[in-house]
């Protein structure tokens, strides 16, 4: 099977106002003409684009993608030409990108709570920095202390991020100096600080504020005479622009980068990244399975949902701008439910569209983040076809076709 992949808009589509850009609307045409629907398609230039943006806004900043978010094989081959590094949180996480050929030493392993089958894992394959927030976990390194590097999460609370992760995950500050005293006793080796202001940070504030904190406690392991810290993870959370209501990337990393122009040196500083670097990459395509008028207004019900592709609206408090493909026409307003016999599998409850027949292609944009991820089978409607555009730089290729 072969396909000419089309290149979907880098910029974010603000608006839920449609393109009518012809040669777009043909291709997708094309592609669902050729694998059904519903479809995900992932279009690897806007994630080399995302790449390059970030790390122009932080260039001193190794950049660990973390898989969390699309852990797809083509995003892991993408980032690794661009000389990305890795963030890695499970054992599956770790046979992606083993499998997709990325050296080890590339990567770090951040999840604070594991099993010694994952530290195992991990280490077989040659990951060889972990993260910890307690003594418990610290004593889980004891039989690897002379393998392992390890990163103490610290906590900052954030209310006003997407996902507080700082809820569940990271210790204070009197906590890591403890973590830190014990390791040096059991001859564990603590390379550094990390953290995570929390998922789709509106404010650099937190940021900046977090760095001043490791910055601290950096000052406070040489008065105790622990072993010096070489690295700040300064973690994810980046926001992407989906509302117009965030900062341009370099704007919002500009008091970042000032922050960590006040470290030492010495001290390396690396990221995880998450969402920015993939948000805009996955337009979702579905098609309307049927429709109904039901007390005066008309609903549409596709073959993708809040089960489905959409389910990061119930995850991760998604708001995709969503359309027709073929946008002409006066609209009205209507409901775009989703093809399970679940009321609450509603994609879009006041949504303006032309009239749509059986068959007519919804897309669905900037749904690369948290979206497949949490996708289910639910009735067995099978999830989305995932579809691969412009994987290799430069020129065009033959899509891949992976379920
Ligand atoms: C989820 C997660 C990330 C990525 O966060 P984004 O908000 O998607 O950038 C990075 N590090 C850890 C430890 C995470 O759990």
């Amino acid at each position: 099977m072969s396909i000419t992949p089309i290149t979907l808009p880098v910029e974010p589509a603000f608006s839920s106002s449609a393109r009518t850009d012809l040669p777009e609307i043909q291709h997708i045409e094309s592609i669902v003409a050729i694998h059904g629907s519903p479809l995900m398609l992932i279009d690897c230039d806007v994630i080399r684009a995302q790449y390059r943006s970030l790390k122009n806004a932080l260039p001193n900043v190794d950049l660990h993608f973390a898989l969390k978010p699309l852990p797809h094989a083509s995003v892991v081959s993408t980032l690794l030409e661009e000389g990305a590094c890795f963030d890695l949180a499970s054992s599956g996480e770790v046979d992606m990108v083993r499998d997709a050929g990325v050296p080890a030493q590339l990567t770090i392993h951040t999840h604070p709570i594991k099993r010694d089958s994952d530290i195992r894992h991990a280490l077989e394959y040659g990951c060889t920095v972990f993260i910890v927030d307690n003594l418990n976990e610290l004593e889980k390194f004891i039989p690897y202390n002379d393998q392992v590097e390890i990163l103490v999460r610290l906590s900052f609370r954030n209310a006003e991020s997407y996902a507080d992760l700082s809820k569940k995950f990271g210790c204070s500050p009197e906590k890591a100096i403890e973590i830190i005293s014990y390791a040096k006793e059991l001859g564990i080796r603590i390379k550094g600080l990390s953290f995570h202001v929390g998922s789709q940070t509106a404010k650099p504030e937190k940021f900046v504020q977090a760095i001043a904190s490791c910055s601290q406690l950096l000052q406070q392991v040489v008065q105790l005479d622990l072993p010096a810290l070489s690295t700040i993870d300064i973690g994810g959370g980046f926001p992407f622009n989906y509302h117009n209501d965030v900062m341009p990337i370099d704007e919002f990393c500009a008091p970042i980068r000032e922050a960590l122009s006040l470290l030492p040196e010495t001290v390396k500083v690396i990221a995880e990244p998450g969402r920015f670097i993939v948000a805009p990459s996955v337009t979702s395509v579905s098609s309307v399975m049927g429709q109904n008028e039901r007390d005066g207004k008309m609903w549409y019900y596709l073959d993708d949902g809040i089960y489905g592709s959409y389910s990061g609206i119930v995850f991760d408090h998604g708001k995709y701008p969503i359309d027709a493909l073929h946008a002409e026409g006066e609209r009205f307003p209507c409901v775009l439910a989703g093809p399970t016999c679940d009321s609450i599998d509603v994609v879009a409850e006041e949504i303006l569209l032309p009239k749509l027949n059986n068959g007519d292609l919804i897309i669905g944009r900037l749904m690369g983040a948290y979206t497949t991820v949490t996708a289910t089978d639910f009735n067995f409607f099978k999830k989305a076809e995932i579809v691969v555009l412009n994987e290799s730089a430069g020129f065009y290729e033959d899509a891949l076709i992976t379920a």
